[in-house]
């Protein structure tokens, strides 16, 4: 019988989580986005592991810079990343690891690690990078920057219209599948969530529980796929009281999911992140 699947997170800079994935019998593990080379060394090397593969969601720094380290310490580890979008301007958060990689992700494909028993099913889901994916399995989603607790990642080079159809493709996997994403974000968006719907229960009902896991040092994440369709305002942009809000902020009408996307998008940025 296989035993359950552990995923941990283990800590980078000031708000990356790198998750972990291990079963309780061996000391051989996968690691999405190794984003720090100092942390993930350290928690290897402290607990005595091996790490055999490394699944990347996008080619940013926060999510490869330990890559090069761990190829390094764990000869043929297996990389599975995207594959790099291309002529792509370089922005200062990139970190490509072309050259690592030995399994491309691609839209659809199932990627097997066997020795941990292991499938993830790979989806393609553009906005916060145009090549960003989400590996879905285990009943959990490792989505990486693309939604956060009770938020999304910043449009750094896809658009408002492909972040709105990636969380579509997101909001379409069942209700109970674990949300794995890459930063401890989430109280801070629910700031911003109160703005967008400031009578939602289930928005303040989330703004206590997070915090009491937060005061007690705990992470917020994993979520589940259900909560943030009941409390994300960027999975939320089909709902007439999220509609009215973007629009009050807009000032006009707003037609398709990708406008009440990008209103709301806007908003934060201009606004509460101001
Ligand atoms: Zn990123």
């Amino acid at each position: 019988m296989i035993v359950m699947l552990e995923i941990t997170p283990i800590p980078a800079f000031s708000d990356n989580y790198i998750w972990m994935l291990k079963r309780p019998d061996s000391p051989r593990v996968a690691l999405i986005d190794p984003g720090d080379e100092k942390a993930i060394m350290a928690y290897l090397q402290k607990h005595k592991l091996q790490a055999i593969a490394i699944l990347i969601t996008h080619q940013h720094y926060d999510h490869t810079g330990g890559v090069a380290a761990l190829v390094k310490a764990f000869p043929g580890i297996e990389i599975i990343c995207p594959n790099r979008e291309p002529s792509k301007t370089a922005l200062s958060i990139d970190l490509p690891i072309q050259n690592l990689i030995t399994t491309p992700a691609e839209d659809g494909s199932q990627i097997q690690i066997e020795e941990l028993d292991i499938s993830f099913k790979v989806m393609s889901i553009p906005g916060h990078t145009l090549d960003h994916v989400a590996y879905y399995g285990e009943e959990a989603v490792f989505c990486g920057d693309t939604i956060f607790g009770c938020g999304c990642g910043f449009l750094f080079s896809g658009t408002a219209e492909q972040m709105a159809a990636s969380m579509n493709k997101l909001a379409a996997l069942p209700g109970q599948t674990r949300m794995y994403c890459g930063h401890e974000y989430t109280l801070d968006n629910i700031g911003f969530a109160k703005w967008v719907e400031p009578d939602n229960p289930a928005i303040l009902q989330r703004d206590k529980i997070e915090m009491e896991k937060q005061l007690k040092g705990l992470p917020t994440i994993p979520s589940t796929i259900e909560l943030e369709l009941k409390t994300n305002p960027f999975m939320r942009f089909k709902e007439p009281v999220v509609i009215q809000a973007a629009e009050k902020y807009a000032g006009h009408k707003l037609n398709t999911d990708g406008e009440v996307f990008a209103a709301i998008r806007e908003w934060k940025n201009k606004q509460y992140d101001a």
